[in-house]
């Protein structure tokens, strides 16, 4: 009789989540579920079973788990979900699963950079100077404290709008990474942006937007990284393998 599979739970959102999944489906024995929070109308597609939605919280997670009979949970969700990779080192702990996280390293600011680490979003939205035109690159979901700024002039770039059309002071850009420098000078140029704002994600996808300010002479406000629980972490997903492996 064939060996029963062990079920190993991705909590994803990211590119590396995906190629996680690539990667754990081609090893034998092993059903590889990735769950999605549901934010994005259109997901790319996955290898291996996908869930979409809220567990309920860190309870609902610990039920998940059981009923799914899952032996190890890997959370690969992007490094400001906080709330989700909280609740995923207390459901494992509860149920002494193993919980491995999947971060890549934050952005470090490097000669001719120009950064105001800020600690959150909203001191963020307070930082940038009356009068300026900032680039905000923060995501649909936490825009909102920019745009109740009608002393500065905004171009918010997102993935997909928000629900809400913005005030006369903010322009919307609608984009997907990932961009090139070339591309990201060329938008700070023409927009006559004077300040970038960002959360400190991370990775290649969007980092051309860092050389382009350093290659303007631009300030930078950077949000840094939310605190989330200790856990064991890999870099990469060639890292995790390796753990895995271990
Ligand atoms: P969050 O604040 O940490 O999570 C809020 C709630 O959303 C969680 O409590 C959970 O609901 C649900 N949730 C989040 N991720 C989930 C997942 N992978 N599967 C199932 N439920 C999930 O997360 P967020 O910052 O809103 O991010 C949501 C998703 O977008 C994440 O999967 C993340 O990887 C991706 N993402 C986030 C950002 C960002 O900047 N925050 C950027 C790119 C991608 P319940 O409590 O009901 O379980």
């Amino acid at each position: 009789m064939a060996a029963h599979p062990e079920t190993i739970l991705i909590l994803g959102g990211t590119g590396e989540a995906r190629r996680l999944a690539d990667e754990l489906c081609r090893r034998p024995h092993t059903r590889v579920v990735t769950s999605l929070a549901g934010r994005t109308t259109e997901p790319a597609k996955l290898p291996g079973e996908v869930r979409v939605g809220g567990f309920g919280g860190s309870q609902g997670l610990s039920c998940y788990l059981r009923e799914e009979k899952v032996a190890l949970l890997i959370d690969a969700t992007h490094p400001f979900a906080a709330t989700i990779s909280a609740n995923a080192a207390e459901a494992c702990a509860s149920l002494g699963i193993p919980c491995l996280r999947l971060e890549r390293p934050p952005w470090r600011p490097l000669p001719g950079d120009n950064w105001r680490e800020v600690p959150d979003i909203a001191h963020a939205a307070a930082t940038i100077p009356a009068g300026a035109r900032a680039l905000v690159t923060v995501g649909r979901q936490e825009i909102a404290p920019f745009l109740a700024r009608d002393d500065i002039r905004i171009v918010a770039r997102m993935i997909e709008a928000p629900d809400a059309p913005p005030p006369h002071h903010a322009e919307l850009l609608l984009a997907r990474p990932p961009f090139t420098p070339d591309d990201e000078h060329r938008l700070l140029r023409e927009r006559q942006i004077d300040i970038l704002v960002t959360k400190n994600a991370g990775g290649t996808a969007t980092v051309a937007k860092l050389m382009a300010a350093r290659g303007l002479g631009l300030p930078v406000i950077m949000v840094a990284r939310p605190h989330k629980p200790p856990v064991p972490t890999a870099p990469d997903v060639a890292a995790i393998l390796e753990m895995l492996e271990r």
